[in-house]
This record gives C-alpha cells, sequence and structure tokens, in this order.
C-alpha cells in the first residue's frame, strides 16, 4: 500500500516511458502505520501474516481478477458477494477517512454500479465483449468474471440461481464448468439445511 498523508492510498500505479534523463529520487523510507493494524485485523482472508507483509495467493483481489485458473475452494466464501476486487483494506485505513473526494477522473460508472451474477452466466464471448471490452472487467476475461459470478451465486444466491448455474455446467471452460458445480452443491446443501432447521455448514 502507497500511503499519502493528504491522499490516502486509493492510487492507480502508473508509468511514463520517456528518453528524457531525469534525476531520481530517493526511496521512500517513511511508514505512517504507526501501532495501527486495521487492515490486518479487517482482511477476511487473513492474507497479511504480519505487518508490511501480504500473501498475495490469499487475497480476494488476486483471487477474483489476477488469477487465471479455479479459486481455491477454502477462499471460496470468503468472496461473498464480491465479483471483482476486495478493498476492505484500504476502506478501513484512516488516512482515507479525510482524503477529500476521490478520483473525479474516474466518474462512477451507473451501468456498472449493480450487475446481475446469474445474467452474467449466460454471456458468450461475443456478448461479453460488446459488454465490457472497454471496462476494467475486460482484464481478467470472461472465464474469469463468470467463474466469480458463479461463485457469488454460490454464497448469495438460492434456488432461482440453479438454472442459471445449472446451463453453466455445460460451459466450454472448465473453470467456469467447476465453479458452477460448487456453487450449486453450496445452494442445494444450504437450501436443504433451512427446510431441516439444522446449520448450515460448508459442505467443502
Ligand atoms: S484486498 Fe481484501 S483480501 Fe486482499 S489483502 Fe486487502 S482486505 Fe485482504
Ligand atoms: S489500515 Fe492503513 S494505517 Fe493501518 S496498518 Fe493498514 S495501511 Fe497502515
Amino acid at each position: 500500500m502507497l500511503i499519502n498523508t493528504r491522499r490516502g492510498s486509493f492510487f492507480f500505479l502508473g508509468a511514463v516511458l520517456t528518453d528524457l534523463e531525469l534525476e531520481p529520487d530517493s526511496p521512500s523510507t517513511s511508514s505512517h502505520c504507526g501501532t495501527c493494524t486495521a487492515c490486518l485485523d479487517a482482511c477476511p482472508t487473513r492474507a497479511f501474516p504480519e505487518p508490511f507483509v501480504l500473501d498475495a495467493t490469499k487475497c480476494i483481489s488476486y483471487l477474483t481478477i489476477e488469477l487465471r485458473s479455479d479459486i481455491p475452494v477454502e477462499h471460496r466464501e470468503s468472496v461473498g458477494n464480491w465479483l471483482y476486487g476486495c478493498d476492505v483494506c484500504q476502506d478501513v485505513c484512516p488516512w482515507n477517512r479525510n482524503a477529500g473526494s476521490r478520483a473525479p477522473a474516474f466518474p462512477h460508472d451507473p451501468d456498472l454500479a449493480w450487475i446481475d451474477p446469474a445474467e452474467l452466466l449466460g454471456l458468450d464471448a461475443d456478448a461479453f465483449r460488446v459488454r465490457f471490452k472497454k471496462t476494467s472487467f475486460w482484464r481478467n476475461r470472461r472465464t474469469g468474471l463468470l467463474r466469480n459470478a458463479a461463485i457469488v451465486l454460490g454464497n448469495i444466491g438460492d434456488e432461482r440461481s440453479l438454472p442459471a448455474l445449472e446451463k453453466a455446467l455445460a460451459d466450454p471452460e472448465d473453470v467456469i464448468r467447476n465453479a458452477a458445480q460448487w456453487a450449486i452443491d453450496h445452494i442445494r446443501h444450504r437450501t436443504s439445511s433451512v427446510k431441516s432447521g439444522l446449520p448450515s455448514a460448508p459442505s467443502d
């Protein structure tokens, strides 16, 4: 995390390619965390084994955006209803409380404010390209986003989600099929537990 004491921690990291001779800055050595452990305590997957160390393989942002394969079973419930990424560690950072207005150059897109995960599962490659090519969702492509949609449905869906998930069992991508099967099993387990009055426990 890069912390600016006036602007908080929400930044895009970027690079400028130039042939100008530039005097390098000295590396930043300051720490602004003090005794705070808010991000470590709030992380849903306990991805910080110790202060200033992140195990990216447990981070929901990595799992839902960067990972190209199956999300490990032990982290699927922690994904909750997050379709794409996680900002909990930044949301809780006290340096963001008074950071002022965020990124006016990147206005909120109302078309992306709510996306129905069941509807996502119905998008073929062409429909996905038309809908998401110009958005940040393009980054993890159809396979990653539909995988995430299935896992979200497994976590928050009910029997009404089953038709979309069952259709996804025939998807050409095994990552999507695997996530859909997990979600179906999870929903069936949860709904049968509710009907029988037994406490719901993870099936995996
Ligand atoms: S983005 Fe979320 S999952 Fe990743 S380290 Fe931060 S709080 Fe944990
Ligand atoms: S929440 Fe912010 S200030 Fe606190 S430990 Fe994490 S990065 Fe540092």
